[in-house]
């Protein structure tokens, strides 16, 4: 009886094995490997990894990235203002190989959608079932005469960090009492819609302590900017905002304030209107596009975003590759790191549905972004989104933004929170 029933069951595994190489299609339901590459150990790429493993540990799963530390650039405004330490925002992969994947640390260089392959600068090759791609953001530099890459070791644009928040650090350090420092804003989108405002507050919180003669100029091509009132109301409770002795001024689309060229010798900006400013520490934060890898694969369109399946995250361009974070066009959420968290679970979940021949779940994704303005002064807006009926977008079903009018313990609170914030999210894309 049992040997029959064994055999039974042999027969019917073996003709449902014959019927997939036959449409060949891999045997995942027969317990053949179930293999994924992620390109990208930011917060997309490293939870997006760890959580294919929680969801499913039968899953092999690669992570490629450079580097050994990935520095996050969320509380990398408070390093510029002198509150924490560059160690504080810097993290390794040891909890991710702990969790059983294989981290290695290599630079990709091509993704073969038909062979399933991903090719590194190492000589390595990875075949995959699914890929996952979060490689950030790259920047336009094309839009601004006279910035580039090399430029950006003299004129920074911190904008990813690491290095060169190190070096804008620095340059804020050497400035001389009285100095000028220019922010140059990109337009949208972009990453992190509230960072430059918070960079410009941690600065001037910086120069007020340091050098109380010295301003932050912002020049920004758009008309008005995330939390714009939170920001400008506690620029003026603390900056001076508005008044003669301003600290923080802000000059927007009005004033055809975006600017067009950086003469990097004289740290000197043009803007659209023609006025030249110029600046003792220079930070251009330029346009931005999907990371390269997502152009080099195909999988960016002419806005320079990849577009996808907004519940499987699922590129529309290429099969059996998924974006998130910064390079995907999430239509509805921001493009930050909490987000990118999100999007990595909800993507995460939805292949470990696919690899078993299930239905991936319905989504759910949350954002909330804090901003820290001036010591013990936080605010933040948080949202949770549903799936259009249609798929079409991510809308939110609730949420909220700090009211204007809170008592100040509220926003000693909120900065409270962001510190917390900071503590578990981290946790939960690196498991450390
Ligand atoms: C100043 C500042 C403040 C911010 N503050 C906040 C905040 O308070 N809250 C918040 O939620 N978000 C914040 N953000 C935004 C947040 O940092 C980004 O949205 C987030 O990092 C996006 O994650 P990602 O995984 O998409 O990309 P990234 O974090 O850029 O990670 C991409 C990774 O991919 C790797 N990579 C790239 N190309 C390749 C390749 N070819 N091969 C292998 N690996 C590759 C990179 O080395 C990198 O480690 C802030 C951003 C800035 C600039």
């Amino acid at each position: 009886m049992t040997n029959r029933f064994n055999r039974r069951q042999i027969i019917k595994a073996t003709g449902a094995a014959a019927a997939v190489g036959a449409l060949g299609m891999p045997t995942v339901a027969l317990g053949a490997s179930k293999k994924v590459v992620v390109v990208g150990g930011g917060p997309g790429g490293a939870t997006c990894a760890r959580y294919l493993k929680i969801f499913d540990p039968g899953i092999e799963v690669t992570l490629v990235e450079p580097n050994k530390t990935y520095h996050t650039c969320f509380m990398s405004n408070e390093v510029l203002g002198g509150h924490r330490t560059m160690d504080s925002i810097a993290f390794g992969y040891d909890g991710l190989k702990k969790a059983g994947i294989n981290v290695v640390h290599d630079y990709v260089t091509a993704i073969d959608p038909e062979k399933k392959v991903v090719k590194t600068k190492g000589g390595q090759e990875f075949a995959y079932e699914r890929c996952v791609v979060s490689p950030g953001i790259s920047f336009r530099y094309d839009t601004i005469e006279g910035y580039d890459e090399a430029a950006t070791e003299k004129v920074p644009h911190a904008w990813k960090a690491g290095p060169q928040t190190v070096l804008l650090r620095k340059q804020l350090e050497a400035m001389a009492d009285g100095g000028t420092v220019v922010i140059c804003a990109p337009p949208n989108p972009f990453r992190c819609p509230p960072g430059p405002y918070e960079r410009a507050s941690q600065i001037a919180s910086y120069l007020k302590k340091a050098k109380p003669k010295s301003k932050v100029i912002i020049l920004d091509p758009k008309e008005k900017f995330s939390k714009m009132g939170l920001f400008t109301a506690a620029w003026e409770k603390f900056y001076g905002y508005k008044t003669e002795n301003a600290m923080i001024e802000w000059h927007g689309a009005a004033e055809e304030a975006g600017i067009v060229k950086v003469d990097v010798a004289n740290r000197t900006v043009t803007t659209k209107f023609g006025e030249e400013i110029k600046a003792d520490v220079l930070n251009v934060i330029p346009a931005q596009k999907a990371g390269m890898i997502a152009h080099q694969a195909g999988l960016a369109n002419d806005s320079g975003w990849c577009p996808i399946n907004l519940h499987t995250f699922e590129s529309t361009l290429h099969k059996n590759i998924h974006v998130i974070g910064d390079a995907s066009i999430a239509k509805g959420m921001p493009k930050s790191g909490y987000a990118a968290n999100s999007e990595a679970k909800v993507c995460a979940a939805s292949i470990a549905a696919l690899l078993n021949g299930k239905t991936p779940p319905p989504p759910s994704y949350v954002n909330t972004c804090y901003s820290i303005a001036a010591e013990d002064w936080g605010f933040s807006v948080a949202a949770v989104y549903r799936l259009a009926k249609d798929g079409s977008k991510i809308v939110k079903v609730s949420g909220g933004l700090t009211p204007k009018d809170a008592p100040p313990e509220y926003y000693k609170r909120e900065m409270m929170y962001a510190h917390s914030w900071f503590t578990n999210i981290t946790r939960d894309i690196f498991g450390l």
